[in-house]
């Protein structure tokens, strides 16, 4: 499927994700599958909890014993490829994701969930909207996800 239409398949997409037992504190899951030659991820965490090594178009990968969930990883990405997860309950799951378009989600707002494919696959609820001085053109959206869907959301988009 990535090769064809750019989608990763569910199996691709679970080889990001931690064993579940991780998923009780957030996460970051990178989905940068291709060899890129990149790394503001590994250097921005003040953490060192993401690996790409010596060759610097080595995949990312996350240690998630050490990754406290923190979302620097999610503002420094250029591919907008990170994002926080963390399974709340067996109903929710929490995202943190980053949003460059504009006008920003509100706080209490409920929107669209959309998947890879650019699909609406439910409703989420947007918990929260934070922007940086240091990055005030990514903003990274906290949103409640129905927990079915946690390999499946990617992004937000507007209800019409
Ligand atoms: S979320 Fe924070 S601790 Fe985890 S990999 Fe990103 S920068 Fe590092
Ligand atoms: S910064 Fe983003 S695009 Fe670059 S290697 Fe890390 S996850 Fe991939």
């Amino acid at each position: 499927m990535l090769n064809t239409n750019g989608v990763p398949d569910k199996a691709l997409i679970k080889t990001k994700f931690p064993d579940e037992k991780y998923l009780i504190k957030p996460l970051a899951i990178t989905e940068c599958y291709e060899k890129i030659p990149c790394n503001p991820c590994s250097t921005s965490c003040p953490f060192d909890a993401i690996y790409i090594g010596e060759d610097i178009n080595t995949a990312p990968i996350v240690d998630f014993e050490k990754c406290t969930g923190c979302g620097i990883c999610v503002y420094n990405c250029p591919g907008l490829a990170i994002f926080i997860v963390q399974k709340l309950n067996e109903e929710n799951a929490r995202f943190k994701i980053p949003y460059e378009l504009r006008p920003l989600p509100i706080k209490g707002e409920t929107w669209s969930g959309v998947n890879r494919a650019g699909e609406i696959i439910t409703k989420v609820l947007i918990e929260k909207v934070s922007l940086t001085n240091r990055h005030d053109r990514t903003a990274l959206i906290q949103v409640l996800v129905p927990l079915e869907y946690i390999n499946d959301f990617v992004t937000i988009r507007r209800q019409i």
